[in-house]
């Protein structure tokens, strides 16, 4: 038997005096750095559910789906690459934050999932996405007093407020007037509206 070489002798009389390199994780838990980038989580007060998260996602592990009036954002945590962009491009600041979770394995890939849910608004006249009431709210308080220009911003705020009476009966189906241009339309719609409406209805 070859004898040790000396430096290798001398790590190993080391490593008895001073214990393994190695963690004894998952036994103990880590505790992360201050800047370590872990789970992507959303924050349900913060998050007005715009969808911004999911247009800037360059592993397009976020999921916007709009069904009836409810719209899920769906964050797919085993594709993530936890690269913050969400977090530094999120409407409101703090809708969603990369943790300190990294304890994320799981055995089935379809429940490596969060989520967050919202209302949807969508336009009066043809049903189209316009967005969430939140995210529309969330616009009205940051144009302030501009709101009232747009029915689509200021109708979700009286309603919210209780202060929406009901417009009662339409007083001509055929005719575009009035009464539609104080309706939640899309732009198109609305656009449609202020082009073609008559005054008198
Ligand atoms: S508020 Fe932030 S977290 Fe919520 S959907 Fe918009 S960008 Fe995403
Ligand atoms: S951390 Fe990066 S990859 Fe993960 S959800 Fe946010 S933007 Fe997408």
């Amino acid at each position: 038997m070859k004898k040790p070489k000396l430096r290798e002798l001398k790590e190993a009389l080391t490593a008895v005096v001073k214990g393994p390199d190695t963690t004894s994780f998952p036994i103990t838990p880590l505790e992360p750095a201050e800047a370590f980038r872990g789970q992507p989580l959303y924050d349900e007060d913060y998050c007005i559910g715009c969808g911004a998260c999911a247009e800037v996602c360059p592993a397009r592990t976020i999921d916007v789906i709009d069904e009836g009036n409810t719209r899920t954002l769906i964050h797919h945590f085993d594709n993530c690459i936890y690269c913050g962009q969400c977090e530094a491009n999120c409407t409101t600041k703090k809708g969603i934050r990369l943790s300190h979770e990294y304890a994320l394995a799981v055995f089935d890939r379809a429940q490596a999932i969060t989520s967050v849910e919202k209302e949807l608004v969508r336009c009066e006249r043809c049903g189209e996405v316009i967005t969430t009431r939140e995210h529309l709210e969330w616009i009205a308080r940051k144009v302030g007093s501009l709101a009232v220009a747009n029915p689509t911003l200021l109708v979700p705020l009286h309603q919210r407020f209780g202060a929406t009476t009901d417009p009662g009966e339409r007083p001509d189906e055929k005719k575009v007037g009035r009464y539609d241009s104080y309706m939640v339309m899309c732009p198109a719609c609305r656009r449609e509206v202020y082009l073609t409406e008559d005054w008198e209805g």
